[in-house]
């Protein structure tokens, strides 16, 4: 029997993070974990997976995950989306740290057009910890690569045997092995007894079609606080930004303070009002009082719909890398 092929790019992460040998200065400051561990290494370490896929691994960069950006994103997705195009790959893995994986999940699934799984996975525990999770969820993402039907799912997260959908899927604890939850909707599907089974195909999110090259604007997140008198917005609105997403309380309120700085900002750049609390709908017809959701969207900002800060910032700079016009950008945000 032929294996399908999936590709593997990894990224960095805890996933690869081992002490340095022999206290690399250059790697590290202190004595901690620091990415050591090679795609072909971390490969080897798991038993079977050459039962499961003809693999073809490849070691792109060895970073945390904090300094990933927009670039190494657009240059996968642009790879990932001629390769696919070729028909020589089933599926693709990409493996990386936890603690930005959400995100790049999220612009993959936006940037990506294609038929064939993609898997993002990581670890919660290093290879030098006990009961370390990478070997487990390597076997369980190149598993949901090789299966044709994970791809009618869009980018899907595997962490833990469980299948989230890219569009929902968030990092909600800083150690748990199950950290990954996707608090609207749940997982999309699971493994049992080593086999992938897809639940629910989530509805499909934007696409966009953008080339690697192109600037990457600026959009700032900010997230609204208790007692808050505004001091942080103040400074974003005399930054050169071209967009900013805003966390608000509950279903979209922001207190009184904002309101002057919003008045002045909504008509030069996009506002969005997403929610701080992390699931639900932004609201748009309850509260009628000074800085409740109906108020700020009648000042101009656009309610984010389901999506979360994070979703709403990459979400943005997609957009306004697209040029797309104030109307293109409400509409595509309320869902
Ligand atoms: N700091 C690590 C990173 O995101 C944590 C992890 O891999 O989970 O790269």
């Amino acid at each position: 029997m032929t294996l399908p092929t999936v590709r593997l790019f990894l990224l960095g992460g805890t996933i690869t993070m081992t002490k340095a040998p022999g206290e690399n200065k250059a790697l590290t400051s202190s004595s901690g974990v620091v990415p050591v561990v090679n795609a072909d290494d971390l490969c080897r370490a798991v038993p079977g997976l050459d039962q499961v896929a003809r693999l073809v691994a490849r070691t792109d960069h060895m970073i945390a995950s904090g300094n990933l950006n927009f670039q190494h994103a657009f240059d996968l997705a642009a790879e990932i989306q001629q390769t696919a195009q070729t028909g020589d790959t089933d599926g693709f893995v990409i493996i990386q740290g936890t603690d930005t994986l959400e995100e790049m999940a999220f612009i993959l699934d936006c940037l990506l057009d294609i038929r064939q799984p993609v898997v993002v996975t990581g670890a919660m525990r290093s290879p030098a910890e006990l009961s370390a999770d990478g070997p487990a969820n390597i076997m369980a993402a190149v598993t949901c690569a090789a299966c044709k039907a994970i791809g009618r799912a869009g980018v899907v997260v595997v962490m833990n045997d469980e299948i989230h959908s890219a569009a929902f899927v968030t990092k909600a604890h800083t150690a748990s092995i199950g950290a990954f939850q996707s608090p609207n909707i749940g997982p999309i599907g699971h493994l049992a007894e080593g086999q992938p089974y897809l639940l629910s195909v989530p509805v499909q999110g934007p696409k966009f079609a953008l080339s690697a090259s192109a600037d990457i604007p600026k959009v700032a997140l900010i997230k609204a606080a208790f007692g808050d008198d505004a001091f942080l917005l103040n400074m974003v609105e005399k930054s050169d930004c071209q967009g900013l997403v805003i966390e608000a309380f509950g279903a979209g309120h922001l207190p009184e303070s904002y309101l002057a700085a919003l008045d002045n900002m909504t008509g030069k750049i996009p506002v969005i009002l997403c929610s701080r609390t992390g699931a639900g709908h932004i609201y748009q017809h309850t509260y009628g009082y000074k800085g409740a959701e109906m108020d700020l969207i009648r000042r101009g900002m656009v309610p984010s719909g389901i999506y979360n800060g994070l979703q709403s910032r990459l979400l943005l700079t997609l957009l306004l890398m697209s040029g797309a016009s104030h109307n293109e950008i409400e509409k595509t945000f309320v869902i």
